[in-house]
């Protein structure tokens, strides 16, 4: 028998639903592992890191936090938000801490139209859709540069600027990635998304990186939107999109939207990768913590477990992301679905349906 395979996880479940929909994931995780006859094994290791350690600690996490992080084999995170402690504060003292000091450079976010799952798209072949997003991940509108109050300078009132960076290194590879991506892919093709009619530096760049790159992939269709006219294909002509390659902040913006044309926020995953595999990638769902239901067990798990796929496939596990993939739309063909998605069912009783429905898929 080949020798079994350890993966050492780092799980830093954050907080409100971040805690329920990790647990969920886990419980996926663990079951497959259980059931591998000996191919995998796991053990995680928990961060208590977010929202309430920040109200005890006044920081996010431990000083030197990221580099505990660092030999793990991934990070499986939930969400960070709480009341009361600005967003700013906790999305830049953990999730992006670590998505930069591990140059997580590509956020990769399939959306999938689930059978069974009422959705708010009306398209005559909606259960075929399916796309990527890919987010740059490392620069953009989320370099963090700027200032506040230079009113001192004869400026009046507070003045406040925040700038976007854009390099043709980062823009470039996150490009590729795409490239390579579509490659893989039934349908060859690779959407950009800029603003550079307004944005007419960073922006402008990127076209022209889009440009070069695409020479190189004779291959591949291409494709190039401005944003504004984006969210509006996205809900017009879906079929158009296959792999989609944006900014931080634009990608951001319209995974919210395919996901909820998709059904809901809370089916989304994401995987938050370094391509050059010398650093841990992370894996959560794009959802945020959702203090409006945390505590009440009803989130929807399918975008943390959705993650965890993604995690199992990074992690050379393909069989088993493919069969949870597998499970999830089959408890949904079955009409298990959550409250946000017009159910009736809770966070565990969706976990144990998928879990069920591995062995069913197989
Ligand atoms: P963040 O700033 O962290 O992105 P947010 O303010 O965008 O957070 P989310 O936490 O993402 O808010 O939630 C947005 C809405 O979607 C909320 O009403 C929430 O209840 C709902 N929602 C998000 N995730 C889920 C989920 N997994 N299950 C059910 N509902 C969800
Ligand atoms: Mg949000």
């Amino acid at each position: 028998m080949s020798e079994t395979k350890r993966i050492r996880l780092a799980v830093i479940p954050g907080d409100g639903i971040g805690t329920e929909v990790v647990e969920a994931g886990l419980r996926i995780i663990n079951h497959l592992a259980e059931a591998s006859n000996g191919k995998f094994e796991f053990e995680s290791d928990f961060f208590p890191w977010g929202c309430e350690y920040y109200l005890e600690h006044g920081k996010m996490m431990e000083e030197g936090g990221v580099e505990r992080l660092r030999g793990y084999d991934a990070i499986y995170f939930g969400a960070v938000g709480f009341p009361g402690v600005p967003d700013h504060v906790s999305l830049w003292g953990l999730r992006l801490a670590i998505c930069q000091g591990f140059d997580q450079w590509a956020n990769i976010r399939p959306i999938e139209f689930l059978p069974g799952v009422p959705r708010r798209l009306n398209h005559p072949d909606v259960d075929s859709l399916n796309w990527v997003l890919i987010r740059e991940n490392s620069e953009g509108e989320y370099s963090g540069i700027g200032g506040r109050n230079f009113s001192g300078r004869g400026l009046g009132k507070e003045v406040a600027v925040q700038s976007a960076l854009f390099t043709e290194h980062g823009c470039e590879r996150i490009i590729r990635y795409a490239f390579d991506l579509a490659r893989t892919r039934k349908r060859k093709k690779v959407t950009s998304i800029t603003k550079s009619n307004a944005q007419q530096y960073g922006m402008v760049l990127w076209d022209e990186v889009f440009s070069r790159v695409s020479k190189d992939y004779p291959d591949v269709e291409t494709d190039q939107w401005l944003v504004d006219a984006a969210a509006a294909q996205f809900v017009l002509k879906p079929e158009e999109l296959e792999v989609v390659v944006a900014s931080n902040l634009f990608a951001d913006i319209l995974s919210d939207l395919g996901s909820a044309l998709a059904g809901s926020l809370g089916l989304a995953a994401s995987a938050n990768i370094n391509p050059e595999g010398n650093t841990p990638s992370m894996f959560e769902s794009v959802h945020g913590s959702a203090p409006d239901i945390a505590g009440q067990g009803i989130s929807n798990p399918i975008g943390a477990i959705g993650s965890a796929a993604l995690m199992l496939d990074h992690l050379g596990l393909n069989e088993e992301a493919e069969l949870i993939n597998k499970a999830i739309a089959e408890t949904t063909r079955q009409g298990i679905l959550t409250r946000d998605l017009g159910g009736t069912y809770n966070t565990d009783e969706i976990t144990d349906s998928i879990i069920e429905n591995l062995s069913k898929v197989k």
